[in-house]
């Protein structure tokens, strides 16, 4: 019999040294915290999924391919023919896609500070060192600061967040233009919140060729299918697709996913909706003494108050589910972050939000 080791001698220090991505409890709970889109799809558009997946062939794999959806995301997104495209489960598998393809020895992933956490855990996973850059204390991105850590780290990709997570704020559209030009690796344009931004870079995709856009449908309504997108040019996608595993989005995606893009409409509505619930929250929020309100173009919102983790827990024990980030950055120190629900959801944590800050003030 060997002498079996132990899970601190097989496994790499850096994960070992990892806590895992915390997804808490949420039953029972008004869930405002993973940015999802509150509404449910319509009902007549249920009773179609229900009948178009009776018939599913799940005694098979998924096209692995997946052309059909493929071709309903490039009508629905506006994708040029001139790009293609890879999917993943969620956005999140391409950002392990493209980390793991790149993951030479040595070779940096950069980001700013503080960003979406799955960039600098994927680098990790991928062995990866990683350079987060801090951006300004209005969130802004430090463009001097990221250009010497270009020139400095010689980054093999960059991820930048277009809205970011968890600030909300768009980053300046020249400045990003200059990161790209400024870098010799690639750059991917992270949009998961562009439903709710007036903006986009995927016109830029023709003018630089080391630019790459990700997109997906989990805050657009569908985030319990897992899907996600990335737009680029094939010299890059080609190669992107090796890592890929074949069956990667499964067959009830590919249908469901589908079926609901032939009705964007549907979710661009609910994405309205979501926006002018957005006004309102902020509106409120804006009338409590002691917050701090950033603005957001994305569907949460990003505030400040004098004791973060007490609101938090108070929120809890009313069965509001925020996001706490005090203490995940020295920029976030005393931030909470809010998902905009329904209408009803968010007047009642507007109206429980002041009642405990009352009380604690
Ligand atoms: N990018 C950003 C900026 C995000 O905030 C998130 C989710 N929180 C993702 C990507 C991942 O989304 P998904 O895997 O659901 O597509």
């Amino acid at each position: 019999m060997p002498n079996f080791q132990s899970p601190d001698q097989i496994i790499r220090p850096e994960i070992l040294a990892l806590s895992a991505y915390h997804v808490p409890p949420a039953t029972g709970m008004i869930k405002l915290d993973a940015m999802e889109n509150p509404y449910p799809l319509p009902a007549v558009l249920r009773e179609e999924i229900a009948q178009l997946t009776a018939t599913v062939p799940v005694n098979r794999y998924p096209d692995a391919s997946a052309a059909s959806l493929k071709a309903a995301l490039r009508q629905a997104l506006a994708i040029s023919d001139e790009m293609d495209i890879l999917l993943g489960n969620g956005s999140d598998e391409i950002i392990q896609i493209i980390a793991m393809a790149a993951a030479k020895p040595g070779a940096v992933l950069m980001s700013v500070e503080p960003a979406f956490v799955m960039f600098r855990m994927i680098a990790t996973f991928a062995n990866m060192p990683y350079v987060g850059v801090p951006l300004k204390k209005d969130f802004s991105l430090d463009l001097e600061a990221m250009l010497a850590a270009i020139e400095k780290h010689k980054p093999a990709v960059i991820f930048l967040a277009y809205p970011n997570n968890p600030t909300g704020n768009l980053f300046d559209a020249n400045a990003i233009l200059t990161i790209i030009r400024a870098t010799s690796g690639i750059v991917i344009v992270d949009e998961a919140y562009h439903a709710f931004a007036d903006a986009s870079m995927i016109n830029q995709l023709t003018q630089y060729p080391n630019l790459l856009l990700m997109r997906t449908l989990s805050k657009l309504g569908l985030a319990g299918l897992r899907l996600g997108l990335l737009i680029g040019r094939s010299e890059w996608l080609t190669q992107l697709e090796k890592v890929r595993l074949p069956y990667n989005v499964g067959i009830m995606t590919q249908l469901i996913a589908e079926k609901v893009l032939h009705h964007t409409d549907v979710l661009l509505e609910q994405a309205e909706a979501i926006k002018a619930e957005r006004t309102k929250v902020r509106q409120y929020l804006d009338t409590i003494d002691g917050l701090e309100v950033f603005p957001s173009d994305a569907n949460f919102i990003l505030f400040r108050v004098h004791t973060a983790s007490k609101i938090f827990q108070a929120l809890k024990q009313h069965r509001i589910l925020i996001k706490n980030l005090d203490g995940t950055h020295p920029l976030l120190e005393n931030c909470l972050r809010v998902t905009v629900g329904t209408p009803d959801e968010n007047s009642q944590f507007c109206e429980i939000l002041r009642t405990i800050l009352s009380k604690t003030v």
